[in-house]
């Protein structure tokens, strides 16, 4: 039987979310830090541990099928894979930067400087579509000091929250790209590896899914029911059972993230009571 290879960061940024999904996915495998490759014990996968940067090549010519890694990489090697699934961990971007003093009053700063970066791919696409001509120096790491050092004008590197280029004297000034992990894979899976891709993929939507809401229980005056079960969203409607004493109902619903404290307010203004909120480990709809 064919098996899924789906090559993961070794170390960095991206290994412990990425094998924290496939756990989440109940997809396990065997611990052991210097291994290259590894056998899933209950779904048919095999886990390749590289570099991210290589990850995309593996891909494509195949021996891998599937990869996690950063937008920005996928974005900066251009080959020929499919991006499947957009993960929400590893959020950062790709900006310019320059030194913090300086007055900066648009891209066209940059023009005949030089600017260090691991991403010359993609500072030049944003260069040029800006119609912007430096001179871009590649470097494979620790780019935040090339300007301290004297290497460049400006540097185009990952910020997440900003503090790497504040304590090297540096400010934000063009975002280039936003980015996340995602999901890669081979666009030419033979079927059956296909078959096993779209229920990884499935296995990863049912757990994204559930990460945005809560399952919510309240006690609610039976007067108050009907204004409370507008309160709540739900998938269809609210389950509403009664107390054993009194004129009280329960109230069990589901509540996305995103407008969670609205509804919390809501409820209570209106006689809700006793609320309780409980994390879902899974979601299928
Ligand atoms: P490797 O040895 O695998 O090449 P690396 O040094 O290139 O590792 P990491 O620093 O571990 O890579 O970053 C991996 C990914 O994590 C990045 O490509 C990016 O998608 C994401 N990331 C999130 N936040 C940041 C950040 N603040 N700085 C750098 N990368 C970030
Ligand atoms: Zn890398």
């Amino acid at each position: 039987m064919s098996k899924l290879r789906i090559a993961i960061q070794k170390s960095g940024r991206l290994s412990e979310d990425s094998l924290k999904l496939l756990k989440d996915c109940s997809i396990k495998f065997p611990k052991g830090k210097n291994k290259l490759i590894a056998e899933s014990t209950n779904f048919p996968a095999e886990i390749l541990y590289l570099r991210d940067d290589d990850i995309p090549q593996y891909v494509e010519n195949g021996i891998a099928d599937v990869g996690i890694l950063g937008e920005n990489v996928v974005e900066e090697v251009q080959k020929a894979i499919r991006v499947d699934k957009k993960l929400g961990f590893s959020k950062c971007r790709l900006s310019l930067a320059v030194p913090k003093d300086v007055d900066y009053q648009g891209v066209q700063y940059f023009n005949s400087k030089k600017i260090a970066t691991s991403y010359p791919v993609l500072t030049e696409q944003y260069l040029a579509k800006h119609n912007v001509k430096a001179d871009i120096e590649y470097i494979s790491g620790s780019v935040e000091i090339a300007p301290s050092i004297g290497l460049a004008s400006g540097i185009c590197d990952l910020v997440s929250t900003g503090g790497t280029l504040l304590s090297n004297g540096l400010k934000e000034v063009e975002i280039i790209l936003k980015s996340e992990a995602v999901i890669i894979s081979n666009p030419n899976l033979a079927p059956d590896k296909q078959a096993l891709l779209n229920k990884l993929l499935f296995r990863v939507e049912t757990t994204l899914k559930a990460k945005n809401y809560k399952y919510i229980l309240l006690n609610a005056p039976n007067e108050k029911l009907d204004k409370i079960i507008d309160i709540l969203p739900g998938m269809k409607s609210p389950t509403v059972l009664p107390l054993a004493r009194g004129k009280w109902s329960s109230v069990h619903s589901v509540v996305n993230e995103n407008d969670f404290w609205n509804v919390i307010d809501l409820l209570r203004e209106n006689g809700a009571e006793g609320i309780l909120v409980v994390p879902i480990e899974k979601m299928v709809l």
